[in-house]
């Protein structure tokens, strides 16, 4: 792999502004390195280890970290960086799937763990998450997913229970398929404090206490992902590490949790963007005198991918703007990591009846963008989002304002299409 294929060139046509366009040029220039060591992670995930000196482990790391909080990184980076936003975030992480999707999710740094932080988190919290990972490579994790409880997030039995001296809490439970679990210093737990969706909280966790138990689970793609299951037995929460404490009960876990979801989806919807292109370029690489009714089916799916790209980012500048709208990124995200499935399917007919034995990046690759249906939400939760938002008259921006999440019907909404369904669990009043 050079620099961009014919395809990601494309899409530097859109218009930008100055800053973004300095991280572009940013992310095409390191995003080649992570080929060749993303072939070595799909064989052996500890191997993360040996590339954290490379710029897009750095940039990660960079820029979802607060300022205050980084370190290192040459002044370029700097300069192509100012603010955590969602837009920069959707940018880095297209441009680096364009390499390794598994290496960006291998990466110490933040992660989803820091959208929770940022929503629910006061300064010590804060200073406690953020200085830790300036300290050092960290790993991070956001353990919502239950056994059983993935679809219905809400639902969580995970609990938190009083100390029984009565200062802090014992945090009691299982999460599975918690990306980079088994490796993660530092982490949000989300956990049940009372029945109903109100009584979800959110903790802060290091995983060198007591009571932490975590195990890989085996992965067929995407294997830098690292998910893991976790036990919780007993863990002591200090009284400190309880996030949003002083908010009314509707503005702490779940709200944080559903923050972080919508934050992060538009990200999931760019990395399978990243990667469609990554597919599409690499068609063309190999078969560079594509024509007739193959080179249509590929621009009918390049063509498709654009359309879908500029939703991605029209979603992360309305979560940046405070004016997400859960259905319209839930919908993104299903059409991104649809897209990606199908541009693989498409590779593996054009490259010919052998293609997944003579290409071992694309049969990795073919395997890795499964995973995109399961992160952040399913396909079938999505669709049901969809049918919810038009149900309500507000899916398409034209109908009307678009959904703030920190509005109730906005995390309703956002929760039934959620990694999470609430589904109707979100509904404040409901027993469990
Ligand atoms: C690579 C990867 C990384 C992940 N990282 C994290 C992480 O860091 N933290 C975390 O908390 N979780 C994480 N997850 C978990 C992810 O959020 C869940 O896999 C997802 O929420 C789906 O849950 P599930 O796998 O239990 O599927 P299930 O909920 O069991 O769903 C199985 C099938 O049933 C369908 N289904 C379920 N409910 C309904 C319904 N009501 N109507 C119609 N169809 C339905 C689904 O669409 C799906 O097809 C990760 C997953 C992956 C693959």
């Amino acid at each position: 792999m050079g620099d961009w294929g014919p395809v990601a060139a494309l899409t530097e046509r859109d218009p930008t502004d100055a800053e973004t366009a300095l991280l572009n040029a940013y992310c095409r220039d390191i995003a080649a390195a992570l080929r060749a060591p993303g072939m070595v992670l799909d064989r052996d995930p500890d191997a993360i280890a040996e590339h954290l000196d490379l710029p897009a482990v750095a940039l990660q790391n960079h820029v979802l970290m607060p300022a205050e909080y980084r370190r290192g990184g040459d002044a370029r980076l700097a300069r192509a960086v100012s603010g955590v936003s969602c837009v920069s975030w959707a940018l880095v992480a297209e441009r680096l799937a364009y390499g390794d999707t598994g290496m960006v999710l291998a990466s110490p740094g933040p992660s989803l763990s820091s959208a929770a932080v940022r929503a629910l988190a006061d300064d010590a919290q804060q200073a406690w998450f953020y200085g830790r990972l300036a300290e050092r490579p960290t790993w991070t994790f956001f353990g919502l997913t239950e056994p059983g409880k993935g679809s219905a997030a809400a639902e969580l039995e995970t609990t938190l229970t009083p100390a029984p001296d009565g200062v802090g809490w014992l945090l009691t439970g299982e999460k599975t398929y918690i990306g980079n679990g088994a490796r993660a210093q530092l982490g949000v737990v989300l956990c049940r404090r009372a029945p109903g969706p109100w009584g979800i909280e959110a903790v802060l966790v290091d995983t060198a206490d007591a009571g932490w138990h975590a195990e890989l689970l085996p992965l067929v793609g995407l294997r830098g992902s690292r998910i893991s299951r976790i036990r919780l037995d007993g863990m002591y929460i200090p009284p400190d590490r309880l996030l949003g404490a002083g908010r009314p009960r509707s503005r702490r876990g779940l709200h944080g949790a559903l923050r972080t979801l919508l934050w992060f989806r538009p990200s999931v919807a760019a990395l399978a963007v990243g990667v469609t292109h990554a597919v599409c370029d690499y068609v063309l690489e190999h078969r560079p005198r594509l024509g007739g009714g193959d080179r249509a089916r590929l621009d009918d799916l390049i063509d498709r991918s654009m359309r879908v790209r500029r939703l991605v980012y029209a979603a992360a500048a309305e979560v940046d703007a405070g004016a997400a709208n859960a259905h319209r990124i839930g919908a993104t995200k299903m059409s991104a990591a649809r897209l990606a499935e199908e541009a693989t399917l498409l590779a593996a007919d054009l490259l010919g009846p052998a293609s997944l034995r003579e290409h071992p990046w694309l049969e990795k690759t073919y395997r890795d963008v499964r995973a995109f249906e399961f992160m952040e939400g399913t396909g079938n939760i999505h669709r049901r989002g969809v049918f919810q938002g038009l149900l309500r008259g507000n899916f398409f921006p034209a109908d009307g304002p678009a959904d703030d999440p920190a509005d109730g019907s906005a995390e309703d909404s956002a929760a039934g299409s959620a990694s999470g369904s609430a589904e109707g669990s979100a509904t404040p009043g409901r027993a469990d």
